[in-house]
């Protein structure tokens, strides 16, 4: 960004949110710019929802073949192959950043990169460089979940799961959320051997009880052990990877493991200002003033939603465009609709056999 003059709107944050605000402002004639201190794509393209459906179809190919073993498929003859998988990833999330960028220069949209704060009520300095705007979006995501506990820097986000060049035999996921569980289910179908442990009563508390207890279910009968009303109070190192300890009920217990991994909360705000016209990217990826994080409104929303969307993702479904799965069509709206039914829809959660594919 060249200190062109002042700009309609200043997106802070370049994904699926920041993108579609970002394209929408440019094509009805504001002056915009976009701006993010990490590749551009955000989460979904690079970190989250993509990557992860491109691991996810390898694991419901294995489960495939496992529920029709002895019945035209060899028993045993299909199994995950971590590092060509992974290998597989790269391809399709290393170019995502320069294309995503390029789309956003070909819709007229100023591209920028560096960390944001805000220097004033109608600026924000970006990498310490101040550009003024009408309006700023912010749109700046989720990051990892913070975590208390003495030895908690040995747990690994997400992210790093996602790029580990060789699985785990035993893995322990810190709170029952739907990316541990997804992440659960992947690597029982790729040889490792899963437990989640949560502090409340009930996992995936944010999602209909008894779709959570069909799924916990078949995680049980897939090896996915899950320990409720269970908190960590310490992880150290250890000859075979991390010792953890566990309480339940007043009782303390020590087990071994090889990866400690967890989830996300939304990411703070940046630096407060008193009389910006601020925006955070809303509910369904929207921008609406001062509302809420995308990742609150697809639990809250999730109920209502449910059986519209049952249509939608499966619309989505036969629209492979780029041969992963429905939601890599469409727009942050389309996405987090579509999710918000997958997460608790039994065919969505089971490996794809069952979903009659
Ligand atoms: C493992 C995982 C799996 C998921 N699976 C799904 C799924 O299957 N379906 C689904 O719908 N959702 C899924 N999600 C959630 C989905 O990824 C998010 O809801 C979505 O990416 C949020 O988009 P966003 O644009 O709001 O934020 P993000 O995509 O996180 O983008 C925010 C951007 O802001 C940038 N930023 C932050 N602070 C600053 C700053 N100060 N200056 C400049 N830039 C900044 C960040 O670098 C980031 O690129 C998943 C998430 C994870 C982690």
């Amino acid at each position: 960004m060249n200190g062109d003059g002042r700009f309609d709107l200043i997106v802070v944050g370049a994904g699926m949110a920041g993108v579609a605000a970002a394209n929408k402002s440019a094509a009805a004639g504001w002056k915009t710019a976009i701006v993010d201190d990490l590749p551009f794509g955000g989460t979904c393209a690079l970190r989250g929802c993509d990557p992860k459906k491109i691991l996810r179809r390898a694991a419901e190919v294995v489960e495939s073949a496992r529920l029709m073993s002895g019945k035209g498929i060899a028993p045993g003859s299909l199994s995950v192959d971590w590092g060509a998988l992974m290998r597989h990833k790269h391809g399709f999330t290393d170019p995502a950043p320069h294309d995503v960028e390029q789309s956003l220069k070909r819709n007229g949209v100023t591209t920028t990169h560096g960390t944001t704060q805000f220097a004033a009520p109608d600026a924000v300095a970006i990498d310490g460089k101040a550009v003024t705007a009408r309006h700023v979006l912010i749109a700046t995501g989720a990051r990892p979940r913070t975590l208390a506990f003495p030895g908690s820097h040995h747990v690994i986000d997400s992210t790093a799961f996602m790029e580990l060049e060789q699985l785990p035999g035993r893995l322990l996921f810190v709170g029952g959320g739907f990316i541990s569980f997804e992440f659960a289910h992947l690597a029982a179908r790729s040889g490792s051997s899963p437990l989640i442990v949560d502090h409340g009563t009930q996992p995936l508390k944010a999602f209909d009880p008894d779709l959570v207890n069909l799924l916990l279910e078949r995680g049980a009968a897939d090896g996915i052990r899950v320990r409720t009303a269970t908190s960590i109070s310490s992880i150290e190192p250890s000859s075979r990877g991390y010792r953890v300890q566990l309480d339940h009920a007043g009782q303390r217990e020590f087990i071994e493991v090889a990866r400690c991994g967890s989830g996300i909360r939304p990411r703070p705000a940046q630096s407060h200002c008193g009389g910006c016209r601020v925006h955070r990217a809303g509910r369904d990826g929207h921008a609406t003033p001062a509302e809420h994080e995308q990742s609150r409104g697809l639990r809250r929303g999730r109920r209502r939603r449910y059986r519209g969307h049952a249509a939608d993702s499966h619309r989505g479904r036969r629209r492979e465009g780029r041969r992963i799965e429905h939601d890599q069509v469409g727009d942050g709206h389309a996405r987090l609709h579509g999710y918000s039914h997958r997460r608790v829809h039994p065919a969505r959660t089971r490996p794809s056999g069952h979903a009659g594919e």
